[in-house]
């Protein structure tokens, strides 16, 4: 499976950085998980390919430009661009994003072709196809709600936390599953600012640590996400030295592959 995390910040001559401010993971160039980004820095031949959008949780940094991206492909499209979501986060999206105020109701439009948008409503703990992918969603402990994913296509399987803290069902499924390449956990904010990691749920280093306690595969490709820009190096340092195997920090517009 390739996966990259699309950048989302560019310097005053356009050049991309490796600050993360926005989400959007894609997989094998055709599905994202969250769209942060997705209508900014894919190119022109993923945006060609990726229909099937997973939305984690309708926070501003994981659905950013998910309107955008509709909107540029609208008389192009000739199949409609599917989000998959529970329902009540397309509840959400519908109520707060796509409310005919902030953005067009595109679930409801047409082009030449037919539809432009559909939503899938995902069940929790129960597996579903998306484009060649089985995945299975789990509720994750996060201000709104939000889910984890665990992601095969056959050969690999790598779970993703999106925006989480201290959880459970998570570690559960990640653990029955038969293998695990790889883990996209997130590790927004420094140890020194954990009271506001707590009350805001996500994690710091040092409670990442505790958490990945509760992971029982070994061997497992542990990337780190979603560093908050203004504290990204503290962060690091302080992920390097839980000295943890096989944990780094993933690289905004580099193509992995487990
Ligand atoms: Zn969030
Ligand atoms: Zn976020």
């Amino acid at each position: 499976m390739r996966i990259q995390l699309l950048h989302s910040t560019f310097d005053s001559q356009g050049n991309a950085t490796s600050e993360q401010r926005l989400t959007c993971f894609l997989i094998d160039e055709c599905v994202a998980v969250d769209a942060g980004s997705i209508a900014l820095a894919t190119t022109g031949e993923q945006r060609e390919k990726v229909r099937d959008i997973i939305v984690t949780h309708p926070h501003m940094d994981h659905i950013a430009s998910l309107p955008i991206f509709i909107d540029d492909l609208f008389p192009t499209l000739k199949s409609p661009i599917r989000v998959y979501a529970t329902q009540e986060v397309i509840n959400l999206l519908e109520r707060d994003i796509f409310n005919s105020n902030v953005y067009p109701r595109f679930s409801e439009l047409k082009n030449d072709y037919g539809s432009v948008m559909e939503y899938v409503a995902i069940p929790l703990g129960q597996e579903f196809k998306v484009a060649h992918l089985t995945v299975t969603a789990v509720a994750v402990n996060h201000i709104v709600p939000t889910v984890g994913l665990l992601v095969s296509d056959g050969r690999s399987t790598v779970a993703f936390s999106s925006d989480t803290s201290e959880t459970e069902e998570f570690w559960n499924i990640i653990n029955r599953a038969p293998s695990l390449e790889a883990l996209l956990i997130e590790a927004s904010f420094p140890n020194s600012m954990a009271k506001l990691a707590e009350v805001s749920r996500h994690f710091t280093p040092a409670s990442l640590q505790r958490e990945l306690g509760k992971l029982n595969h070994k061997g497992v490709n542990i990337l780190a996400v979603h560093l908050k820009p203004a504290y990204r190096q503290v962060i690091i340092d302080e992920l390097n030295g839980l000295n943890i195997p096989g944990l780094g920090v993933m690289e905004p517009g580099r193509t992995y592959e487990f």
